[in-house]
């Protein structure tokens, strides 16, 4: 049973007109479409008001979650016993300045790429189809297609405990899907991109390219997280799952997607508890098979 008292957090939001939702169910946001009711769920709109909240909940001892665009959350159906501070579109504004792009961490990467062409700016035409926000790429170190969110990031403000502070990418130990913030306690706020001066054309040409490539190998009628597994050294989770025979695997809702091995898909009111089922069932398979231990990319949230 719930037994926290929200009345300071949502006085805090209430003075930046923040909007609050109550046992707002988490498949509602989580590209995966899974995951129970939170208990709160603040849509964050500035920095201010996200440092007092962090600051209050660690004060009163309320458990907090950030997340973003939620495209790589694995939510637990019992949801989540806290305040979620949810990042999105309420804080999502963009400003070019020449060949600089800086965002607030809640735009989504593909409104940050529509921005980038409009200004023909070129570098992050690899972002061009990641469905999440500009902070939890910077979070997770997103990449595809030979790019990543380390080869264009410049710096990015963030909260440290109630404080806010500037960082240089050198300094954000980004490395594949990994980053400082995983480590730490921080939260992006704002994430400065630098890219160069390109052709319009060509730019949108790539971008098109792209996503025609995802569109071509990806399950993207089905909903997912992306990547369920982190490439292997030397090779791809997908092709040993292949391999191992486990293309179609399911359990309930969940199955491993027959367009591409490294997805597990919801076919269809899948629980956080079948999707898990799934990854158990390839994960041992894969170890036994060939040795392979295989890691999570999607990361569960419970
Ligand atoms: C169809 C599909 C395709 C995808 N393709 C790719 C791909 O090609 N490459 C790739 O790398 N990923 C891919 N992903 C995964 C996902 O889109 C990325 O990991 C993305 O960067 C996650 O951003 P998000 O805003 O959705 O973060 P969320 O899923 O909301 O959160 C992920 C983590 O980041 C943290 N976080 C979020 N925002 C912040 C913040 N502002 N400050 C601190 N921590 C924060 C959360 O607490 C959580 O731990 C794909 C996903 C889908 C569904």
């Amino acid at each position: 049973m719930n037994c926290n008292d929200y009345s300071v957090i949502e006085q805090i939001a209430a003075r930046y007109n923040a909007t609050v939702l109550h046992n707002e169910e988490m498949k509602h946001h989580t590209t995966f479409k899974i995951g129970g009711p939170c208990d709160v769920m603040i849509n964050i709109n500035c920095e201010a008001l996200l440092s007092e909240l962090m600051q209050e909940c660690r004060k009163s001892g309320i458990k907090y979650y950030i997340i973003g665009r939620g495209s790589n959350l694995l939510v637990s159906d019992k949801g989540l016993n806290g305040v979620v501070l949810h990042i999105g579109s309420d804080f999502s504004d963009i400003r070019t300045d020449g060949d600089i792009i800086e965002c607030e961490a809640g735009a989504s990467l593909m409104s940050v790429c529509q921005t980038a062409l409009d200004n023909s700016l070129k570098g992050m035409e690899f972002a061009y189809g990641i469905p999440g926000s500009v902070g939890g790429a910077v979070y997770m170190n997103a990449g595809a297609y030979g790019g990543e969110m380390k080869d264009i990031v410049v710096s990015c403000r963030y909260i440290d405990n109630g404080e806010i502070k500037e960082i240089p990418v050198s300094e954000m130990e980004l490395s594949y899907r990994h980053s400082i913030f995983s480590q730490k306690n921080y939260c992006i706020t704002s994430v400065k991109i630098k890219l160069e001066k390109g052709d319009k054309a060509e730019i949108k040409n790539q971008m098109d390219t792209l996503m025609q490539k995802r569109k071509d190998k990806q399950p993207l009628e089905y909903p997912s997280a992306g990547s369920t597994f982190k490439r292997p050294e030397g090779d791809f989770a997908g092709r040993l799952i292949e391999v191992c025979g486990l293309k179609g695997t399911a359990c309930g809702g969940a199955e491993v997607s027959t367009k591409h091995s490294g997805f597990v898909i919801n076919k269809g009111n899948a629980s956080c508890e079948d999707v898990l089922s799934v990854i158990d069932i390839v994960k041992k398979t894969v170890k036994k098979e060939t040795g392979v231990e295989l890691q999570c990319e999607v990361l569960l949230m419970e």
